[in-house]
């Protein structure tokens, strides 16, 4: 409205003014006429009215058409101008408007803004909105403006927020909020415009929860879940960095440690998996107990452990470190009340500069094998020929394998060793002894594929072929013994070992009843040889298992009695019937060592809790006779008998018949 009017203004003043100039142009227009009506009739004299009139109103229109053209061209343009002025208002308002209104919006926006923004001008304060406030922990905006930006900085980190581009930055720092704690923050700043001048606005996005979370999947992808310890993963990662630094410089040694835990599966099947765990921790402590904390110690699964020796002036350092876990690792454990004994088969491998982590690694592997397979509980250290060996017995564990699931065309054979009466040489029982010709490799000592079968699990399966062809055997022989005519009470018995793995299995005791009634042999002609190692593990279900057995009628025998320590109330506990003597004391016996005296006292023993003794590898005469005096009456060895094939001992067992005496070893030598 107040625009039209102005313009109104204008336009009435505008018109004013050329009605003045009309009238003065009128004026002018008049005495130029007159001025012209002289020209007219000095230049023309001899016009008549009609002509000179003519002339002049022709001359007048021109003048009066240019002059009214001119007025009216005046006046549009003038409108014209008029028009564009209005229109450039306009526009400018319309901006001025809208400007005021994004203003708003933006100060809204700031003031209401989930991230933290402040404005800051030469590092100090000038406006903070109700976000940042909060991240800091401050009860009002208010209080925060005229504060210096880096007093809510963490010290470690004050040099960086200094040293930042200010006008445009990204960068992560660690706030420090009024009750000091920490938060983990990103930052972005910018250059903007606040009270006329120019000033920072920084948002702060507090990324704490973020960070914490990302930390932890990066630890759990590092670490054991269980133990704390480094994985696998890590592991080889830090193996690799050391590898690099130790190319570098070769002047220190680097070795990495394989571990094993030797009994961990028995104290997890008696314990439950629980207790299983508990050991798994606390070995983990005793062997970042026994390192330094720049070693890194692993869990590589199960109860496998590896551990990263770096920097360690010599080799004997390395054998220092190995032989104080070893020493940590044996210290007992107690779980309910119950003690156990723990220990580990180490492997390890010393770094040279050829070597890359995979090298280390398994050279760690198989020297933590030779340890368990010369007899667990120690270690050893890697040397390339123990990796040949390792091959090829890996390739005999295949082959046992397939073996134990085709014996009879496979080369594994059973043979029978007499036990004898030692004054008579009577045959008083039959001791089988498994054999393996190896199709490529020929006869294999049982020293060596017994241990593996052990070890692979195998012997259960290998143990049940060897009772089932035991008494097939025997009822061979008895079918033979009778018609023969001998008399069937003085038939001897059969001693077949028993291994340990064999007597844990559920089904043992049912199985072998099931046998003796299949194949039809007297369980009381059965003597089962048990080591003595194997009656000290989990005597209670040991026990059990013993008992279910005589109950079957079944003889018990201890086999190696003498090298296993066991206690004299166990072998009173024990329903056994005979005590082997162990042939280290019969080797020993005269050579001025306390054998003799040892043997001596096993004889004893077994008397005394009324058992039967017998004395294996009985070699020579001497041997024979110094036990027979010291009161044992059953012994076994070369002297008597080799182990024999089947058809031999029928030979031995039947040639009584035809002399009308109990067979005698010593006419087959
Ligand atoms: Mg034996």
């Amino acid at each position: 409205m107040h625009s039209s009017t102005a313009q109104f203004r204008t336009l009435t003043a505008s018109r004013r003014s050329q009605w003045r100039a009309a009238l003065r142009a009128s004026f002018g227009g008049a005495v130029l006429f007159l001025v012209y009506e002289a020209s007219k009739s000095a230049i023309f004299p001899g016009l008549t009215i009609w002509e000179s009139h003519s002339i002049t109103i022709g001359f007048g229109a021109v003048i009066a058409g240019a002059a009214a053209w001119a007025t009216v061209r005046r006046q549009s343009d003038l409108l014209q101008t008029i028009a564009i002025e209005e229109a450039r208002r306009e526009g400018l308002e319309l901006r001025q408007r809208a400007l005021l209104e994004s203003e708003t919006r933006y100060r809204i926006l700031v003031e209401k803004s989930p991230e933290a923004i402040a404005v800051h001008r030469g590092g100090q304060v000038l406006y903070v909105n109700s976000s940042a406030a909060h991240l800091v922990g401050a009860m009002d905006t208010a209080v925060l403006v005229g504060c210096r930006m880096a007093e809510f900085i963490h010290p470690d980190d004050r040099d960086r927020w200094y040293r930042r581009r200010v006008e445009s930055h990204t960068g992560s720092f660690r706030l420090v909020r009024v009750d000091q704690t920490i938060r983990e923050v990103e930052v972005v700043s910018a250059d903007t415009e606040f009270g006329g001048a120019r000033a920072v606005q920084t948002v702060f996005r507090d990324v704490t929860e973020q960070r914490s979370l990302e930390a932890r999947l990066l630890h759990e992808a590092f670490h054991d879940s269980l133990t704390g310890l480094a994985n696998r993963a890590l592991f080889r990662d830090r193996l690799e960095h050391a590898l690099a630094l130790h190319r570098r410089d070769a002047g220190h040694q680097l070795a990495v440690l394989f571990l094993d835990l030797d009994n961990f599966k028995s104290i997890n099947d008696r314990l439950g998996h629980e207790a299983g765990d508990r050991v798994l921790c606390t070995v983990a402590s005793r062997l970042r107990h026994e390192t330094r904390a720049t070693d890194t110690v692993a869990r590589f699964g199960g109860d496998e452990f590896a551990i990263l020796l770096e920097r360690l002036p010599t080799e004997q350092e390395v054998l220092s470190i190995v032989n104080r876990i070893r020493v940590a690792l044996t210290e007992a454990l107690e779980f309910d009340h119950r003690h156990f004994a723990l220990s580990a088969s180490i492997g390890v491998a010393i770094g040279t500069v050829a070597d890359d982590v995979d090298s280390m690694l398994r050279n760690a592997d198989v020297a933590m094998y030779e340890a368990k397979g010369a007899g667990k509980a120690r270690h050893a250290v890697f040397e390339p020929v123990m990796y040949d060996a390792i091959v090829q017995r890996l390739r005999l564990e295949a082959d046992l394998r397939a073996a134990v699931r085709a014996p009879e065309t496979s080369g594994l054979s059973l043979v029978f060793q007499p036990i004898v009466d030692l004054a008579s040489s009577e045959v008083r029982s039959l001791e089988a002894l498994l054999r393996w010709t190896h199709p490529e490799h020929g006869m294999i000592s049982p020293s060596v594929f017994i241990p593996i079968a052990e070890q692979t699990g195998a012997i259960v399966q290998l143990g049940r072929w060897v009772l089932e062809r035991a008494c097939e055997q025997m009822k061979i022989w008895r079918a033979q013994w009778w018609r023969a005519g001998l008399p069937m009470d003085e038939f001897p018995t059969l001693s077949v070992n028993i291994s340990g793995r064999q007597l844990a299995e559920r089904d043992f005791v049912y199985e072998l009843q099931e046998l003796v009634q299949r194949v039809n042999v007297p369980a009381e002609l059965l003597v089962l040889e048990i080591t003595e190692t194997v009656i000290m593990q989990d005597t209670d279900r040991t026990l059990s298992s013993l008992s279910a057995l005589k109950a079957l009628g079944v003889q018990l025998a201890i086999d190696d009695f003498g090298t296993g320590y066991s206690s004299l109330s166990y072998l009173q506990r024990f329903p056994v019937d005979v005590l082997k003597i162990d042939r280290a004391f019969v080797e020993g016996m005269g050579l001025g060592t306390s054998d003799t005296a040892l043997a001596r006292t096993i004889v004893t023993l077994g008397r005394t809790l009324g058992l039967r003794t017998v004395a294996e590898g009985i070699e020579t005469e001497a041997q024979r006779v110094a036990l027979e005096d010291m009161g044992c009456h059953l012994g076994q060895g070369y002297l008597f008998a080799k182990p024999l094939a089947a058809h031999a001992v029928a030979e031995l067992l039947l040639r009584r018949s035809a002399s009308g005496a109990p067979p005698r070893t010593r006419s087959v030598g």
